[in-house]
């Protein structure tokens, strides 16, 4: 059991500002050498989520200085249609960045929508050379999401090498490209999902639990090693006391009585996503221009190699 008082709140808020401050100075920097980042974000249909993740991108883009170009195109679009866009984006030296607001229409093959993306301009990290990339250990454009929570782990826990951490979740836009970088800081790795047995016998061997399920409060403190750090992806809405709210995979309030430190939902791992897409958008700058890149360009935990 825990003293309440001792638990840290990992304030990603407060994390995320200093993302963008970092990426705004990094934006001046380039400026004085005539590049202004650019992100073009694609929007294909009216998906009301989409339409508002969408205007915290271009608003965020704005107030680091990234030039932000929005491509806004009917939902009846077709999948020629889209990869000839992607095709003059990625030919575009003014867009250093593309984003494709997913989920798109199913009338679209995704996946041939995000490979069709130059893995240089790809600040989500969805390609398959940058999810390549990332499993050998090479320095790539990584998920926004997972760079998010490297940097909350890193702030919080200080040194990650030889901790244990359990990734619960395997998709391809969180779980698998976590347990990548965990593994790239040196952590020893578990991925359970929802055909692991013992999962909560597994979830308390954990120092670290990253929780990216979609399933509200599905951890509560028998889940927990005492002293654990967790980081809460999970964004779900849910009905309670006649008020919509939302909350993690995690019981926050249960779970309290057991970590050293806790992402809250809202207001945790959320901010870090929308700021590691800004520093990807700087990064892919860098990247395209391989004279401007310096050690420090790279989000994720600095690793000399994987042995
Ligand atoms: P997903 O549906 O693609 O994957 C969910 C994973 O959870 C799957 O791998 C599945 O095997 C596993 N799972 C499902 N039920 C389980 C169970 N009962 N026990 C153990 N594992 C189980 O979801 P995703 O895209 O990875 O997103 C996960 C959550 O994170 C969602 O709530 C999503 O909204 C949230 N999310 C938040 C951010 C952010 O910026 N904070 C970004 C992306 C996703």
């Amino acid at each position: 059991m825990n003293s309440l008082s001792s638990v840290k709140i990992i304030d990603g808020k407060a994390a995320a500002a200093r993302v963008l401050r970092e990426v705004r100075i990094e934006v001046e920097q380039l400026m004085r050498v005539g590049i202004q980042p650019g992100l073009a974000v694609v929007l294909v249909g009216c998906d009301p989520a989409s339409q508002v993740y969408v205007r915290n991108k271009v608003l965020r883009a704005e107030e680091t200085g990234i030039r932000s170009i929005e491509h806004k195109l009917p939902a009846d679009t077709g999948e020629a249609a889209l990869l000839e866009l992607i095709e003059r984006l990625n030919a575009d030296p003014a867009v250093n960045g593309i984003l494709v607001q997913l989920p798109l229409p199913r009338h679209i093959d995704e996946h041939r929508v995000l490979q069709a993306i130059d893995p240089l301009k790809d600040v989500d990290g969805f390609h398959a050379e940058n999810v390549g990339g990332l499993s050998q250990g090479r320095e790539v454009l990584t998920p926004c999401t997972p760079a998010g929570c490297m940097r909350l782990l890193q702030d919080s826990c200080g040194e990650l090498a030889g901790k244990h951490a359990v990734v619960i979740g395997r998709s391809n836009i969180v779980g698998k490209p976590m347990a990548a970088l965990l593994l790239k800081a040196h952590c020893t790795v578990t991925v359970v999902h929802s055909r692991s047995s013992n999962l909560r016998e597994l979830c308390r061997q954990a120092d670290i639990l990253v929780a990216a399920v979609g399933k509200p409060r599905l951890v509560d403190a028998s889940w927990l090693k005492p002293g654990a750090v967790v980081i809460d992806v999970g964004i779900n809405r849910i009905e309670e006391d006649g008020k919509s709210r939302l909350v993690g995979d995690v019981d926050f309030d249960s779970a309290l009585s057991q970590v050293s430190a806790i992402t809250p939902v809202p207001g945790g791992v959320g901010p870090m996503t929308i700021a590691y897409l800004m520093q990807n958008t700087v990064t892919a700058a860098r990247l395209q221009r391989p004279a401007l890149l310096s050690h420090s360009t790279f989000a994720e935990a600095s690793c000399p190699s994987i042995s």
